[in-house]
């Protein structure tokens, strides 16, 4: 059955009857500007994206005190979790409340649906009084109007005295039966809407953060991919910072290495900063967070005070520590990764965050295991004595040269080179000076040949040789005779007396002299023969008729 009027406006024991005798055309007209207030306070609440519940409790107590003409007022909502009804608002006293309940006595309060009075709460909320009343009383606590919705305790109104120090008369308590109802809907609304957005704020970190992670995983697996390839350090470390300026929006980078005895830093490699002569040692200890970052071996953000680091212009950076990897027991900081000056997308700077910071940590990771590969991938091609490649190198790339060669139909080019006279050198001036000079012909080839290109060996003791990619027997000719003469004319007094180093070169051709690997190196060392007899300090083609 539907109910009537009379049980629909029966506000605990406020009837219908008493609720007409009560209100005469003063009362009706505070009635009627309560309910639009309450409207207005309502739709502020629900229409605004981002409720703000003390300002919107604010104004209702504003509200509220107006038309009841109280002295003082509280808001109190009730946090759940905690079990206790706490102050958003509070009116005309000092402090805030901090209310726990009794989480057992919660059902009594949900059955509690008009205000009652401080002394009424003896009987209805025994243990609520029994903890709180004299706190209450303090502050001239002499009503509450508990919030209920749908069986559930959301909040508390507190009034204080009325204006006129009079007792609360039957029209007061029907207004705020009123405005306890319309309030108690909007913090619902409000807790509603508060959960959702925690919900949906959460949902939507959670999903960037799922999708920024599956980005990085598949970057770093790409740039490990890229990285692995190369064994050439130099050629490593500018393909790292390239990636981690690319990564943090940095606007200039730098790879230091850290030398521990001099207590200073070389510069690996820079992008976009003023160049840095080469082998220069930089002082880093007043660089407060530069000399943390080596000393704790953990990343630092900072801000430059004097706008600059060495010759860098830079306002922010980012320093990130490299560990060695060499032995377990013993780590140190071997690199320092750093970036400057973060671009701001509308133009200007930005200091770094923690996401760069975690960038260009996994960057530290991967560099650390990727310099050892290019050290073993160094060790066990290259020889210790002239850093020229080991002979195993050489005749591998000379087969990938011949099948290249085959397939494209190019020319190239090798040489064998020997040490005239070697044994006299070792013999007089003993194996010491006789490795110095083995270095000092090795860095006469090195210099004299194309880098990018050419792949310079040690083949035997004091046997070299070169292959020559692209060179034809005249090019290759030309630079045999080039570096013969400049180990002729290297001063070498302060090793050998009586007698300058020379050598002695043989140079073959592909397809004139050889179309695979064998023949090729027979045809050079027959010419290196040649050059032998004929002397010395030579240089001799291979014979085509051979
Ligand atoms: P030739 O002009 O005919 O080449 O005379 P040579 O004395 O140089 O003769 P050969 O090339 O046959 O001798 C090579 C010598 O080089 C033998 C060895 O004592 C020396 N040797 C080989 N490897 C090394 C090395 O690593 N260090 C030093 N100091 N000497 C080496
Ligand atoms: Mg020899
Ligand atoms: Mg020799």
């Amino acid at each position: 059955m539907e109910p009537s009027l009379k049980q629909k406006l029966d506000l605990g024991n406020i009837t219908l009857d008493n609720f007409l005798e009560a209100f005469d055309r003063v009362e009706a007209e505070r009635l009627l500007y309560t309910l639009a207030s309450l409207h207005d306070i309502g739709e502020e609440i629900t229409s605004s994206e981002q409720p703000d519940i003390k300002s919107s409790m604010g104004s209702l107590l504003r509200m509220m005190m107006g038309t009841i003409l109280c002295t003082k007022a509280a808001v109190l909502l009730y946090a759940k979790y905690k079990y206790a009804l706490q102050s958003v608002v509070v009116k005309g006293m000092e402090g805030n409340f901090y209310l726990r309940l009794d989480p057992k006595e919660l059902s009594l309060w949900s059955s509690i649906t008009h205000p009652i009075a401080l002394a009424e709460a003896e009987e209805k909320l025994p243990a609520f009084y029994k903890t709180h009343q004299e706190q209450l009383e303090q502050n001239g606590i002499q009503l509450l109007v508990p919030l209920i919705v749908k069986d559930n305790l959301v909040g508390c109104l507190l009034l204080g005295d009325k204006l006129d120090k009079q007792a609360y008369k039957s029209t007061d308590l029907i207004l705020l039966a009123m405005i306890a109802r319309q309030v108690s809907i909007d913090i619902y609304k409000f807790i509603l809407m508060d959960d959702l957005k925690q919900t949906s704020d959460k949902l939507r970190k959670q999903k960037a953060e799922l999708v920024e992670a599956n980005m990085g995983v598949q970057k770093m697996s790409e740039i490990s991919m890229k990285f692995i390839s190369i064994l050439d350090e130099k050629k490593l470390f500018h393909a790292i910072l390239d990636e981690m300026l690319t990564s943090t929006a940095a606007s200039k980078g730098l790879i230091l290495k850290v030398d521990h005895a001099q207590d200073a830093l070389s510069v690996m490699c820079h992008k976009n900063t003023e160049p840095f002569a080469q082998r220069t040692l930089l002082p880093y200890r007043q660089y407060e967070a530069l000399a943390k970052t080596i000393e704790s071996g953990e990343p630092h953000i900072c801000m430059l005070d004097e706008g600059r680091i060495w010759q860098v212009e830079s306002r922010y950076a980012l320093f990130v520590p490299i560990h060695n990897k060499h032995s377990e027991e013993q780590t140190y900081v071997s690199y320092i990764l750093a970036v400057f000056d973060k671009e701001r997308r509308g133009g200007g700077f930005l200091t770094f965050n923690e996401r760069d910071e975690a960038i260009l940590l996994s960057y530290a990771n991967y560099a650390s295991i990727l310099i050892e590969n290019v050290r073993n991938y160094e060790l066990a091609t290259k020889d210790g004595l002239t850093q020229l490649y080991v002979r195993r190198f050489f005749d591998q790339r000379l087969v990938e040269q011949v099948e290249k060669a085959n397939q494209f139909n190019r020319p190239f080019s090798l040489m064998i080179m020997d040490i005239d006279h070697f044994k006299h050198v070792n013999d007089t001036f003993g194996h010491g000076v006789g490795d110095q000079c083995i270095k000092l012909v090795a860095s006469t080839i090195q210099r004299n040949i194309r880098t990018e290109l050419d792949i310079p060996a040690r083949y035997g003791g004091e046997e070299f040789t070169i292959l020559m990619p692209e060179a034809d027997g005249e090019k290759a000719w030309m630079v045999a005779e080039r570096i013969r003469a400049a180990v002729e004319s290297t001063d070498v007094s302060h090793l050998v007396t009586g007698r300058n180093i020379t050598i002695s070169v043989g140079v073959a051709t592909y397809p004139q002299h050889g179309g695979h690997p064998k023949q090729l190196m027979e045809a050079a060392d027959l010419a290196l023969y040649r050059s032998k007899g004929a002397g010395r300090n030579r240089v001799s083609m291979a014979d085509e008729s051979l």
